[in-house]
């Protein structure tokens, strides 16, 4: 699996890194965001390093998929399911992407404007 020596999430995926992990399975790890910006703010990342959306393929179909159902279950789990939640991925600097590492936010327990800033 491709790994980035240098890469914080890599590092966090590796527990080189200390977080607050929440979920993790053989191929994802998700922990609660640093900063959070909602009542539940966890990222869902998976543990190959793939630097962001531009750099997925149909390769990774499975493993993306199994982020969706991640991202519901700690919904679920974090009592969101029912109000609602959103889940984002950040790409590129427009989209304000801090980490070059692939990462999904699951964001819950408030209400999200939209469009969103
Ligand atoms: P982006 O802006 O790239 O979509 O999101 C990166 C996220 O990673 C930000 O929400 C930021 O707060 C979070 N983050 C950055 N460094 C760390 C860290 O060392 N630990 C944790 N748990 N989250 C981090
Ligand atoms: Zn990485």
């Amino acid at each position: 699996m491709k790994q980035d020596k240098n890469c914080l999430f890599c590092k966090i995926a590796n527990k080189e890194i200390k977080a607050n992990i929440v979920f993790e399975n053989d191929s994802l790890v998700a922990f609660t965001d640093i900063n959070p910006q909602a009542p539940v703010h966890i990222l869902i990342i998976p543990r190959e390093h793939i630097p962001g959306l531009n750099e997925i393929s149909e390769a990774n179909n499975e493993l993306l998929g199994k982020i969706q159902i991640a991202a519901k279950e700690l919904a679920k789990k974090n009592n969101i399911s029912r109000d609602g939640y959103r889940v984002v991925a950040n790409c590129g600097p427009n989209a304000g992407q801090a980490v070059d590492h692939i990462h999904y936010h699951l964001l819950g327990g408030r209400v999200f404007k939209w469009p969103p800033g």
